[in-house]
């Protein structure tokens, strides 16, 4: 097993992330066998840590999903999480929000799913599509009712030294990060880094599969059309807020299973570093217990 800090798909703390050096493939593939034998062999383990982590109650755990479409982060949760019990276990996913929504700041919606004590959830899509779709269109902060002029802190004015919006935004989410780490909540992050062309191998082959056809959307292709702005937007963003306390890893998407297989060996790894037991018992409870057994009907 690795250590946080030296895992090969770990973004550095160090702002020197370049998302054109990272690989969207790896570079032995397996046969996709060997890659099902790894995440299925994890669900147990993750299963038996996860009701470690239910009886303890004292940590949460937040798995954050971030992708380009079709990069396959709903397959990938499916997969990875479907041994765990669903009693400690929510996914909860963002997509544009509601008039409700962009009447509050942007980490008001996120915050209200986040897992309780003792639970794992998965946020897929998140805060951070305030600092990716957005960034690719501003044109949304006009219905952000924000009190200032947005338009002047697009780029950053060198005059006054002020940061710009979004290295406010990364801020922000750095400081909220912080706050629920400290108050017992893991946090690791994944960015599925699918290539273009397998991005558009996908859409094909929702076109042509009948039983696939509803999977594509014409929104999609538009996004992907705007694929350099998006990589510029997700560079910065992994850039600025991968941190010891809440990591980003960017994990190679082109080929599903393998994937998997890393993203599950993350996950579990997650948990098994936990300084997790159950509740111990003190000696007058554990009397006690014996007296209770005594007086049961059977
Ligand atoms: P799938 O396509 O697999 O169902 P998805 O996450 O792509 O999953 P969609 O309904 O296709 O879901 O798209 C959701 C869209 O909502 C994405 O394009 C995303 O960028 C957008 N979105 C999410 N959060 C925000 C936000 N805060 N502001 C604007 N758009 C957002
Ligand atoms: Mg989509």
């Amino acid at each position: 097993m690795f250590s946080i800090t030296e895992h090969p798909f770990l973004v550095p703390f160090d702002n020197s992330f370049e998302l054109a050096k990272m690989k969207t493939s790896f570079d032995d593939l397996n046969k996709k066998s060997h890659y099902k034998k790894i995440y299925k062999s994890n669900r147990q383990k993750l299963y038996e840590t996860q009701q470690k982590l239910y009886a303890h109650n004292k940590y949460s755990v937040l798995f954050i999903f971030q992708a380009m479409d079709a990069a396959g982060k709903d397959s990938t949760i499916r997969h990875v999480f479907r041994g765990v019990n669903p009693a400690g276990f929510q996914v909860s996913s963002f997509k544009q929000p509601s008039k409700r929504e962009l009447d509050h700041d942007f980490l008001w919606r996120t915050a209200k799913e986040l897992p309780q004590r003792g639970k794992i959830g998965i946020f897929n899509r998140s805060y951070y599509e305030e600092t990716l779709v957005v960034r690719v269109h501003p044109e949304y902060l006009q219905s952000q009712q924000l009190p200032f002029d947005y338009k002047a802190k697009l780029t950053s004015s060198d005059s006054k030294g002020e940061p710009d919006l979004w290295q406010q935004r990364f801020r922000s989410i750095n400081d909220h990060e912080h706050h629920l780490a400290s108050n017992g909540t893991v946090i690791r992050k994944f960015f599925l880094n699918v290539s273009r062309e397998e991005q558009h191998r996908r859409f094909k082959d929702r076109i042509d599969r009948p039983e696939k056809n509803w999977k594509f959307s014409a929104s999609d292709l538009k996004e992907s059309q705007l694929w350099d702005k998006y990589m510029e937007a997700y560079q910065d963003c992994l850039r600025s807020t991968s941190t010891p306390w809440a990591p980003w890893y960017c994990i190679p998407a082109d080929n599903k299973p393998a994937m998997r297989a890393t993203v599950s060996e993350i996950v579990l790894q997650t948990l098994k570093n936990l300084d997790i037991e159950y509740p111990q018992l003190d000696d007058d409870t554990t009397a006690k217990l014996q007296n209770f057994r005594s007086q049961l009907i059977i």
